[in-house]
């Protein structure tokens, strides 16, 4: 499985809720896990951005999110709560429609309850990046994408993204300085 099984906006299964990992599955999911880590890096090489996938989106529909940054991270059953009453807009995206932005609000603050690899329970405090990320993960596994939290009809982008363009960017900011 590679960036190309990811479903894109419109496939009916990213509308759909999740179940609960059982601790029994461990086993059977690592395989999918190993595909998400590394869907993150291929997706991240050819557009220059991306932290993470949620199970959904390769047609797994478990509340399981991968996240792969510096290393792979594993979130089962990852759940919120504390959601701060503040709130920040933001352009979203999502390996799902990686042409497009959605300007959306997201909570600055929350936290998160979640089972990590070893099945052990952690409790993590999320703000800024890391915050509204998770909150996008989650909602994918509730079945809501970016484009149903956009702001307003004005609300959505069409961007031409590639590693190049990236490229072209850091190239100006480093003749800057
Ligand atoms: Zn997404």
């Amino acid at each position: 499985m590679n960036l190309s099984d990811v479903l894109l906006l419109g496939d009916p299964r990213l509308y759909e809720v999740c179940e609960p990992v059982q601790r029994h599955e461990l086993p059977d999911l690592q395989p999918a896990i190993a595909d998400m880590a590394a869907i993150v890096l291929e997706f991240r090489a050819k557009y220059g951005a991306g932290r993470a996938i949620a199970a959904p989106q390769i047609g797994l529909m478990k509340r399981l999110v991968v996240m792969n940054v510096e290393r792979p991270v594993v979130f089962f059953n990852p759940e919120l709560f504390d959601l701060s009453e503040e709130m920040m807009e933001l352009w979203d995206d999502c390996m799902s429609f990686p042409n497009l932005l959605v300007k959306l609000r997201r909570h600055r603050r929350c936290k998160m309850r979640f089972m990590d690899a070893d099945w052990q329970p952690q409790l993590w405090s999320l703000e800024d990046d890391l915050s509204e990320l998770m909150q996008h993960e989650i909602d994918h596994l509730d079945g809501i994408l970016a484009t149903q939290r956009a702001v307003d009809e004005r609300a959505l982008k069409l961007v031409v993204r590639s590693i190049k363009q990236i490229e072209f960017r850091s190239t100006s900011i480093v003749s800057t300085k």
